[in-house]
């Protein structure tokens, strides 16, 4: 409470020490968990100066926090947790012709590569997490990537660093000038002591992070920067550093070689090494095969044979060199990737292989524990065969090139024989890593995971080495304490553990697609893409930079309550609701998770839980009746016209800057329509907003229907349920859902298809009926039927559009863009001869149904939608079409922009 008190008083930042946050902050992508004492996130280095010294004095551990995404808990600990990401993230010079960048830790390695890249520049180290991971967790792992045969890693290009020690004293540290002070006279005395046995032992290797980089003693003079490097925060905080910028290569292209066994084609890493590729990479079996059941990956792998034990990607910048390399391996079926498009998708399996190893729905996991090894690359196919016989299944991939394997054998993590064994095999890998010159981390870190076999890794002399050097940078052990040296057992602070009490809380969703609620919850193995800043997922991470506002924090949460962590083992708590306020259930982390936690699934049923017991708000209630709401204003538009006018709307707590959409003067369904006599038939699924705001829509989409040759049905209208369902109302949405299905199953039954205009109500039928419905049999036959109109349009082969010379701007539903793409709408479009058609690089527009509606939620909805989508529109000619089907972005567009945007069924219609 003291130390509360005083950094609230002293520090310029946030400070907190609440409940719910200390849950949030106590994951990063590792299997542990530990509540914190206190997080604060520091606005700048005073602050965060400020916030070390504070700690200090009350004997309090600091824990520095980038993004988290870090696979060995090196960020977690009980003590106060300082997060860089939030507000520490930015460039403070870069130096083009000097070629460095000076900057502060949280900045994310793809910022400062964007910031760069326009002059040829980018930084060397590329960790797969670089949509996210920052510089302050890239230096302190040592982080390197796929292209350390070119690059090295983190260490080879830090150049400056500024340190905050445990007492606050700020630390200059240089690797291109001179350093002094009492602290260099300490690190001469450990080289003096120590430089023969560090010359001896000290494996040398193309990666290594386990430990401490003690060989930074040898270079002379005594390189401070690089023993910082891989320090896991453990001899102080970074607040500033200068990095190396470095030419991006030419890339000539990917020779992909595929096998069927992998050890053999390991054995060929020195002859490959010869023809001077800058990567070498592998893939196996059990992740392309994950991969091949992915939403987002499965489209991506048409360079993949059917059957391959292992694919090896190997990268070069001289063609010549290419060329002769796919000449000699030729018994590998060598494949070149030249394609931009090819090479991309290629890197997106590979960077998101972790996760997808991840996705599992189960307790048996392919865990990371000894998922990091390095050896020297000659040695690496007899290692690996050793290696291989310590488990039986496991997915495996890495950079082979440099001798760093990422194994991850799958364990049952709820048996304690199964998590002995684990850490048995550990013991023993650390025995045969001795053997081979090899250590257990060539990037990821030591961490939780693997301190504890530093002893045994590196032996007595080099140990004490390391304590010997902690004691000099941090004599009270305080800084990130139990990482590297005095490391805790293997097995305390599991995150899902032998030891979990795993409550199952009863759902009214069905979670069997997931293994229930439990695992869909604990899906989320924490590696932090959803704090990435592009796509679709998360839309409040992206708009307020806070692991508050992540899928991970939502996702933590949900478990934590499961697991008794946090009880009662219930739903209905506030502060899961105050977690889950800014999800704006656009299912973007359906489709981008690597795990794919459904958080738009599982927060309608927490919406659920909580108002079961505690009941809803009367804008809930009127949000979730909205079909009713607009029949009767149907009936009296005049009293609805009248609300609209006086802006009363705002004392049921929507947003003053919002007004309500216009009421249309005839209801779809009661206008006549004629139509030519036609063979073929459709169904137009009439939505709520079809039927009482815009039925010029539907007729458009009639005419459209009429030209390609259908004759259109229009059922009696019916709404699909998606308001009552995403403000939690999951009996009344199945009430709904039972009547629509009974009403369309004939004709789904009669295979004909049923289109849909509003993609948030098409998808509630083809996605979230599945878990809401009970009558399975019935919803499959009518989701298997229903299609978006676009994609219907799309798969037509029709040419009689007139010409046009309009520029088209596509914004996609995030539904739409998570479930089915954008690929459909754009063809669509595309039909239009001399249409110039441009999609949007935007996730969801902001409005997500009422989210953008509501009081409290109207900043953040316009935050959202300023993110790409209205600056590209604004920065589009005015003449420009903007095409969205969703019913909200389109308000949403006009509210941010004053432009009018059109469904697809508009446009097309004009053009007939
Ligand atoms: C799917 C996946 C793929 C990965 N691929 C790679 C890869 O290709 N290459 C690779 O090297 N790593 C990889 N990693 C590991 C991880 O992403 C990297 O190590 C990354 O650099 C960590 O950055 P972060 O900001 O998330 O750090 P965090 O996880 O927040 O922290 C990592 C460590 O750095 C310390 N730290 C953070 N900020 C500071 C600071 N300012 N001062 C001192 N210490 C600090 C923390 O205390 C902790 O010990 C991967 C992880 C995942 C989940
Ligand atoms: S929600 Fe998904 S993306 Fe986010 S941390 Fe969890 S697994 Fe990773
Ligand atoms: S549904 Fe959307 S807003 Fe909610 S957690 Fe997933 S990506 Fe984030």
């Amino acid at each position: 409470m003291e130390l509360e008190n005083e950094l609230k008083q002293h520090v310029d930042g946030e400070i907190r020490f609440d409940e719910i946050s200390c849950h949030v902050y106590s994951v990063d992508a590792s299997i542990y968990e530990i509540k914190p004492i206190g997080i604060v996130l520091p606005r700048t280095k005073e602050a965060l100066i400020t916030a070390v010294t504070i700690a200090n004095r009350h004997r309090i551990p600091v824990i520095a926090r980038g993004a988290a995404t870090g696979i060995t808990g090196g960020c977690l600990g009980h003590g106060l947790i300082i997060d860089t990401s939030k507000y520490l993230n930015r460039i403070l010079e870069i130096n083009i012709e000097k070629g460095y960048a000076i900057c502060e830790p949280g900045v994310v390695q793809d910022d400062l590569n964007a910031a760069v890249a326009a002059y040829g520049l980018r930084l060397g180290p590329d960790t797969s997490t670089g949509n996210r991971a920052t510089l302050g967790g890239m230096l302190a792992n040592n982080a390197a990537g796929a292209h350390s045969l070119l690059f090295g890693q983190m260490a080879d290009h830090v150049e400056e660093i500024e340190l905050i020690l445990a007492g606050g004293d700020v630390l200059h540290l240089s690797s291109i000038a001179p350093n002094s002070g009492s602290l260099f006279s300490g690190l001469n005395k450990l080289k003096e002591r120590y430089q023969d046995v560090i010359a001896e032992q000290m494996p040398v290797l193309p990666r290594r992070v386990s430990g401490y980089n003690l060989d930074a003693l040898l270079e002379n003079p005594i390189n401070p920067c690089r023993l910082i490097c891989g320090s896991e925060g453990t001899l102080g905080i970074v607040s500033k550093m200068r990095v190396k910028l470095s030419r991006i290569p030419h890339i000539a292209g990917l020779c992909l070689l595929f096998g069927d066994d992998p050890i053999k084609m390991m054995q060929s890493v020195p002859e490959m090494l010869s023809y001077h590729p800058i990567s070498i990479e592998m893939i196996d079996r059990t992740i392309l095969d994950q991969a091949r059941n992915s939403p987002l990956y499965s489209q991506k792998l048409s360079w993949l044979p059917e059957i391959s034990q292992a694919v090896f990607s190997v990268e070069f910048t001289d063609s010549i060199k290419m060329q002769e390399f796919q000449q000699h391996f030729q018994n590998y079926h060598p494949t070149i990737l030249s394609d931009p498009t090819e090479i991309k998708d290629f890197w997106e399996i590979r960077k998101a292989g972790l996760g997808l190893l991840l996705s599992r729905r189960s307790y048996t996991r392919a865990i990371a524990f000894l998922e990091d090894v390095s050896v020297p690359p000659a040695h690496l196919a007899s290692f690996m065969q050793k290696f291989q016989t310590y488990f039986k299944e496991a997915g495996v991939y890495g950079h082979v090139g440099s001798g760093c394997m990422h194994v991850r054998p799958f364990i049952n993590i709820q048996s304690n024989e199964e998590m002995k064994t684990a850490e048995n095999m550990m013991v023993k890998l650390t025995e045969l890593l001795r053997e081979y010159g090899g250590v257990l981390s060539g990037e990821h870190g030591d961490g939780l995971v693997r301190s504890w076999l530093n002893r045994k890794l590196y032996g007595e002399t080099l140990y004490q080495a390391f304590i010997d050097l902690k004691n000099l940078f941090d004599p009270d052990h305080l800084m990130n304490p139990g990482k590297i040296v005095e490391g805790t057992p293997f097995a305390q602070d599991l995150r899902t553990g032998p030891n979990t009490a795993i409550h199952e809380i009863p759902t009214f969703l069905d979670f069997s697609r997931e293994g229930g609620l439990a695992l869909a919850a604990d899906l989320c193995n924490g590696n932090g893409a959803c704090r990435k800043k592009e796509g679709i997922m998360c839309p409040s991470f992206q708009a307020t930079d806070d692991e508050y506002d992540s899928t991970r924090a939502r996702a933590q949460l949900l478990r934590d309550i499961i697991h008794g962590e946090l009880p009662p083992a219930s739903l209905a708590q506030k502060g899961l609701i105050d977690v889950l306020d800014l999800c704006l259930e656009c299912k973007g982390c359906k489709k981008e998770c690597p795990s794919q936690v459904d958080m738009a699934k599982m927060k309608a049923e927490v919406l659920f839980q909580y108002q079961e017991k505690n009941g809803a708000s009367i804008r809930s209630h009127l949000f979730a009746s909205m079909d009713n709401l607009l029949h009767y204003a149907s009936l009296f538009p005049w009293i609805y016209r009248a609300v609209q006018k006086l802006g009363i709307n705002s004392w049921f707590g929507i947003a003053k800057q919002r007004s309500l959409p216009s009421l249309s003067n005839n209801r779809f369904s009661k206008i006549e329509i004629q139509q030519p006599t036609l063979e073929k038939s459709v169904v137009l699924f009439n939505d709520t907003y079809c039927e009482f705001h815009t039925p010029n829509i539907g007729l458009s989409a009639v005419q459209v229907l009429n030209a390609l040759g259908y004759h259109v049905i229009i059922p009696p209208y019916l709404c699909c349920g998606r308001p009552a369902f995403s403000k939690g109302f999951l009996k009344h949405a199945r009430h709904k859902a039972e009547a629509l299905i009974k009403v369309l199953l004939p004709y789904a039954e009669a295979k004909i298809p049923i289109i849909g205009l509003e993609p948030s109500c098409l998808f509630m039928i083809k996605d979230d009926y599945q878990s809401l419905v009970t009558t399975q049999a019935s919803i499959e036959i009518v989701a298997k039927s229903c299609i978006t109109f676009d994609a219907f349009v799309a798969r037509h082969e029709f040419s009689d559009f007139k010409p046009s010379k309009d520029t088209l701007l596509v914004h996609t539903h995030c539904h739409q863009k998570a479930l089915e793409g954008t690929t459909a709408t754009l063809e669509a479009l595309q039909k239009i001869p001399g249409s110039v058609v441009h999609k949007i690089e935007a996730g969801c527009c902001g409005m997500a149904g009422s989210f953008g509606y509501e009081r409290e939620h109207v900043d953040i909805s316009m935050k959202i939608g300023n993110l790409h989508l209205f600056p590209t529109i604004r920065n589009s000619e005015e003449k420009t079409l903007i095409c969205a089907n969703g019913f909200s972005c389109r308000t949403q567009v006009m509210d941010g922009t004053s432009r009018q945007s059109l469904h697809l069924a508009e446009i097309l219609a004009r053009y007939l």
